[in-house]
């Protein structure tokens, strides 16, 4: 998810193989706000643009920032939790919705400069892993807060759903339809991943609060604070796109902010994950079965219906 520069007049010096000479001949929509050089060539093979995640350019540690985790989660998590004696479906659902995100994001910066139709393709793809994650943290929450009364355990799926189908939609949709629109980032972007996470924080939010003002955290608040701080923090080198908007062209390869948002959304899953832990290994009833089948189903079908949504935009569209 970049910004549209209006105008590109730098002169681009290739400093390695993988720098592209072609940075003239690239659509607008593909150059970064935050990066003035080191962009890979355009219409090359896939094999291409995987072998360039050893190359150096402007993507490089946007790719390796969530393979890495990808794979973490992977070997780390979700093996272990599987090959467990007693695998926690809980677990195993964010688990799940945190691997798509940083699975998602890993080839969508891989891929989507490899041509125009390839860039709104592997976004939407990167949409699609923000809409999985989304949806996944929500309904951990939800299944961990099952003390919460009648009104709670329905309404807050049901809304989850409407909230992400939203978020989704209003990404992909404007993404590909009104890619210059001049409020699209704002809406998209900021508004409705922001409805999202604060409601994904509803559950428990007095909770969190009182311990703010009384300073006295357990540890389980104590992370909560700690996912929406870092939460935040993403969302100012996101959308903010410091600190190369204070200094221009200094961070073009290294250290601008959609580099500094992957690394605040990795604090925020690790965050994320301990707390479901903590909790998990705290609490003295076992996490209700009829809602680890319904949190399953959900995840499922929204994945499924997330799935199709990108096969028939890539049928009709791409
Ligand atoms: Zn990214």
């Amino acid at each position: 998810m970049f910004e549209e520069r209006p105008l590109l007049r730098h002169t681009v010096e290739p400093s390695s193989s993988f720098v592209s000479h072609e940075l003239n001949s690239m659509s607008m929509i593909l150059v970064m706000s935050s990066s003035m050089i080191g962009y890979r060539p355009l219409n090359r093979s896939h094999l291409y643009y995987c072998r360039s995640a050893f190359g150096v350019h402007n993507e490089v540690v946007n790719i390796w920032t969530h393979f890495v985790p990808f794979l973490m989660m992977l070997f780390i998590y979700i093996l272990p939790e599987l090959q467990s004696t007693d695998p926690r479906p809980t677990l195993l659902l964010l688990y799940f919705g945190i691997a798509t995100l940083v699975g998602c994001s890993t080839v969508a910066h891989t891929m989507h400069s490899r041509s125009y139709l390839d860039h709104f393709f592997w976004w939407c793809i990167d949409f699609s892993g923000i809409a999985i994650w989304s949806m996944s943290a929500g309904i951990t929450r939800w299944q961990l807060e099952d003390h919460r009364g009648e009104f709670f355990d329905w309404v807050f799926p049901v809304l989850l759903v409407v909230l992400v189908g939203i978020q989704f939609i209003s990404t992909s949709f404007l993404f590909v339809a009104f890619p210059h629109w001049k409020y699209r980032l704002q809406l998209t972007r900021m508004l409705t991943c922001l409805v999202v996470a604060i409601y994904v924080h509803l559950p428990g939010a007095l909770q969190l609060f009182k311990a703010l003002f009384e300073w006295t955290f357990t540890p389980r608040e104590w992370l909560q604070w700690q996912a929406i701080i870092w939460l935040a923090a993403s969302g100012v080198f996101m959308g903010a796109g410091v600190p190369e908007r204070w200094f221009p062209g200094r961070f073009d390869l290294l250290g601008y902010g959609h580099q500094l948002f992957h690394v605040c959304i990795n604090l925020v899953n690790w965050n994320l994950i301990e707390e479901a832990r903590v909790e998990m290994e705290t609490r003295t009833t076992p996490v209700k079965s009829d809602r680890i089948q319904i949190a399953s189903m959900i995840l499922l079908f929204s994945t499924a219906a997330i799935g199709y949504i990108n096969y028939y935009l890539k049928k009709v569209c791409f």
